[in-house]
């Protein structure tokens, strides 16, 4: 894509009010805007890098079984009030409204009611078990603090998986499967080495959940990291039993700040017995649905990335999540032959498959590679008249600065054999 043509601007500034750092830098590259505190509009920039988030999630959990689909974010009372979970002080953070012909509706803050129930009308024989069924879809929770940016907003997409398993140990195993693909996303999104599985309190369902937690002062979350055994202990239930059931010593364990990018859950029978999602057993006796939720927040995410990964000229996106993978970087100066011989690159390199934003504008060199460290594509490849002198393009990576001088041929060899 040309960056002349592209709406959205860079700011040297980002809003006062904004006191994230992942929305500071995300709205001074003009990848996302603020409407107010909890809600944001993804521009050109941040929809490609949401979208790509979404990509790696959805490839995960299709790998394990997943079946995607969309559900509405309206819900009536019916099926939360047999749950329990209407009334604001079971859940509150809804958000509800009348509707103009009588009655009450909620934005769904969550989707286990709904999707219990339409289980009910495909599930009744163990044939018809195990299932797994996830969306990405909008959720509305009405947060008391939403001062981290697009980590924390009233409506935010999220990735909601809930199993559907005959057996406990038919659910663990699914659990399991699960918890594996969740560090399989965060290490494909840049975020391996500081992501822990996190054992958790579980809240009303049971009594305990997993999170994944990525270590970051911006986090709200404390958490117990064991290095050696690559998990952590939440706060929440950093105790003498818990540390002695997971066979953890304190003395062993590192304190740090950290971000929930995702949370597991066991939900037992509670749905399934309130809203009466049963199967038959080969006995031909009626037995409850045993589930779980598995949720990830790619906007979270995306937050996470820009909080953990940027350094003081900007962002730095990890090659999977980047909205571009080269940002072509043309310094004419009113040089005609310089312009054509970045735009021949820009036509091999995307014919060869590389999405390249081109930085066709009128503007200075300086301009241009504050731009570019603020916008952080991994590749930065500058075409200016030096270059075209040397015969070669100067190739410098975003993240670590290591720069290269490469032909097209050997810069389209390198894209295509490098991960970065
Ligand atoms: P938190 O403890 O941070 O409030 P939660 O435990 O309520 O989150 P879940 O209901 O388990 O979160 O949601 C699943 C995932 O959705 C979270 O792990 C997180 O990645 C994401 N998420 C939750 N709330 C928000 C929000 N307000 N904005 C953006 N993402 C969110
Ligand atoms: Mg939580």
């Amino acid at each position: 894509m040309r960056q002349s043509q592209l709406f959205t601007k860079t700011r040297r500034e980002a809003p006062k009010d904004e006191v994230s750092k992942n929305a500071q830098l995300l709205i001074r590259g003009g990848f996302i805007h603020k409407e107010m505190a909890g809600a944001y509009n993804y521009l050109p920039l941040g929809l490609r890098v949401l979208q790509k988030i979404i990509g790696v999630i959805r490839e995960e959990m299709n790998r394990i079984g997943g079946q995607e689909i969309l559900m509405t974010t309206l819900q009536e009372p019916r099926a939360w009030e047999a749950t329990g979970r209407w009334g604001d002080e079971a859940v509150d953070v809804w958000f509800k409204t009348e509707l103009k012909n009588g009655g009450e509706l909620g934005l769904a803050p969550t989707h286990e009611e709904p999707l219990t129930n339409i289980m009910r009308e495909h599930v009744s024989s163990y044939r018809d078990l195990p299932r797994y069924v996830y969306q990405f879809q909008n959720k509305f929770r009405n947060e008391l603090r939403a001062k981290s940016g697009i980590m924390r907003s009233r409506e935010f997409i999220m990735k909601d998986l809930y199993s559907f398993s005959r057996t406990e140990e038919e659910f663990r195993q699914f659990y399991e499967a699960c918890a594996a693909a969740y560090l399989a996303i965060f290490a494909r999104v840049g975020l391996g080495d500081v992501t822990y599985r996190t054992f958790a309190s579980g809240g009303s369902f049971s009594k305990f959940s997993d999170e994944f937690q990525t270590i970051s002062d911006a986090g709200e979350d404390t958490i117990y990291i064991h290095e050696g055994k690559n998990i952590a202990v939440n706060k929440e239930v950093y105790n003498d039993e818990v540390l002695k059931d997971l066979g953890l010593d304190r003395g062993e364990l590192k304190e740090a700040k950290s971000i929930e990018v995702g949370n597991i859950f066991p939900l037992g029978t509670r749905f399934s017995d309130a809203l009466g999602l049963t199967y038959k057993d080969e006995g031909g006796s009626e037995k409850p649905v045993i589930m779980g939720s598995y949720g990830i927040g790619p906007g979270r995410l995306m937050g996470t990335i820009v909080e953990t990964l940027s350094d003081e000229k900007g962002i730095v996106w990890p090659t999977a999540v980047a909205p571009f993978r080269v940002h072509l970087v043309e310094l004419s100066n009113g040089n005609a032959d310089v312009t054509s011989e970045a735009a021949e690159l820009y036509r091999e390199l995307t014919s060869a498959g590389v999405e390249v934003l081109w930085d066709d504008r009128d503007a200075r060199a300086g301009e241009k590679f504050a731009d570019s460290d603020l916008l952080g594509l991994p590749l930065r490849v500058v075409v200016s008249e030096k270059t075209l002198a040397a015969g070669s393009f100067e190739c410098v990576e975003r993240a670590g600065g290591k720069t290269e001088h490469l032909s097209t041929s050997a810069l389209i060899d390198r894209l295509k054999s490098h991960v970065s």
